[in-house]
């Protein structure tokens, strides 16, 4: 490269100021989220993407073998040169140790700044390495390509990347939005049931609060959707996807903590932690948490029985739990309350409650009480479902 001359315009002066300095730095970023049916589509599609640059793919040990080992060999057929590593499946990884493995092997590897990180994996992956990205040199590029229907909807979508603490979940994370989300619809043939409702809990969530033409989809083609249609598949990625994209346009930094996507995440995240965060799945926790939020609003008044029942019918129709008993681990309602303080501490000392009053709608409430959430907690499902 040949020497580049730089001068500053108007040589700088010495500084007269006495008071305080002002410093501004503003970001903004743009990224496609591209829905591919197959995994040559997507293979080609990150090959375009990454044009020169090496690709760092990121995945857990169960996807290795899976997708990301042929997605690897695919780019390095193409010319890529790519490096691969993987860590264990699961939520359990999902900490500060794993991070640190993944910076350990970057700064052993021959990543250069201009690399790519590329997440192959679960939301699992997606936080994790994404976090990794945020920090390592001070920020790197990275392309996520989600394999959950989690990660498809929502955990790929939005900056948000992070690990959990013991304390809490996604205690220790950052804001670094990705290059380019690529979703390759195949990928969800292999994923086994209970992931893929999992992933729908997600989808409900996002459907409750914004769009009741996508809840009444749903209610539908779920059945579909389990059975891994492809047209049911990708209607309901497409649309998903982009309903997280709106709600987040407006605030993607998130300096508002009234967001309705935290529907459910109030009592989920404390479900999360109290269980150790390996035996109760995210959506699994963010499906009991929607229920208790419905009880709560429905015994305010402030969301009809009607409303409330369909939200719970359509989770239990999918075979979601909606109650803590449903849960594969015991919950200990103290322990839960003691996490929940954990998180109104951390918010300044409010616990903030996204209830529904009807779909596509809801209220954010800083006012439940104790005795509220343990009554909800306490209660039954609305409805009896037949399946
Ligand atoms: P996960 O990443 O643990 O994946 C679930 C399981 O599916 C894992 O065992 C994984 O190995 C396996 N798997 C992944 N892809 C597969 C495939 N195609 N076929 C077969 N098996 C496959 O869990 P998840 O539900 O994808 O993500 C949950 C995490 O995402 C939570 O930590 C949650 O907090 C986070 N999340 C983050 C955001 C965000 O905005 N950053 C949003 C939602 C959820």
């Amino acid at each position: 490269m040949s020497p580049v001359n730089v001068r500053i315009a108007n040589h700088l002066p010495m500084s007269t100021a006495d008071g305080p300095f002002q410093a501004s730095a503003t970001r903004s970023a743009t990224y496609n989220v591209m829905i591919v049916d197959s995994a040559a589509q997507i293979a080609s599609a990150l090959a375009r993407e990454l044009t020169g640059r090496k690709a760092f793919l990121v995945t857990d040990e169960t996807v290795l073998g899976l997708h990301a080992q042929a997605l690897a060999e695919a780019l390095r057929c193409g010319g890529t040169e790519t490096r691969l590593k993987a860590f264990p499946a699961g939520e359990g990884s999902k900490q500060l140790g794993t991070a640190c493995r993944l910076l350990d092997w970057l700064a052993e590897s021959d990543m250069r700044r201009r690399d790519v990180l590329v997440p192959v994996g679960g939301g699992v992956v997606c936080d994790t390495a994404g976090w990794a990205a945020s920090v390592y040199m001070r920020g790197i590029s990275y392309v996520n390509v989600p394999t959950t229907l989690m990660a498809q909807v929502d955990a790929a979508i939005g900056g948000k990347v992070g690990v959990d603490h013991s304390r809490a979940k996604n205690l220790i994370g950052a804001f670094h939005q990705p290059q380019a989300v690529m979703t390759c619809l195949a990928y969800l043939d292999t994923l086994d049931a209970r992931e893929m409702r999992n992933g729908l809990a997600e989808v409900v969530k996002k459907a409750s609060i914004a769009s009741p033409a996508l809840f009444r989809y749903l209610e539908q083609h779920w059945r579909q959707v389990l059975s891994r249609d492809r047209a049911a598949l990708r209607e309901l990625v497409r649309t998903a996807s982009s309903i997280k994209i709106r709600l987040i346009a407006d605030d993607p930094y998130e300096k508002d903590l009234r967001r309705p996507l935290n529907f459910g995440h109030t009592v989920g995240h404390a479900l999360e932690t109290v269980t150790g965060y390996h035996i109760v799945a995210h959506g699994e926790a963010v499906s009991v948490g929607m229920a208790v939020a419905v009880r709560i609003a429905a015994s305010r008044g402030i969301l009809n029985e009607a409303v409330a029942a369909r939200i719970t019918g359509l989770l239990q129709r999918i075979g979601l739990p909606v109650a803590v008993d449903d849960l594969a681990a015991p919950v200990c309602t103290d322990s839960l309350m003691a996490a929940l303080d954990k998180i109104r501490h951390i918010r300044d000392g409010s616990l903030r409650f996204v209830l529904p009053t009807s779909l596509g709608e809801v209220q954010i409430c800083d006012d439940v009480t104790d005795d509220e959430v343990k009554a909800a907690l306490r209660q039954r499902a609305l409805v009896a479902v037949t399946r």
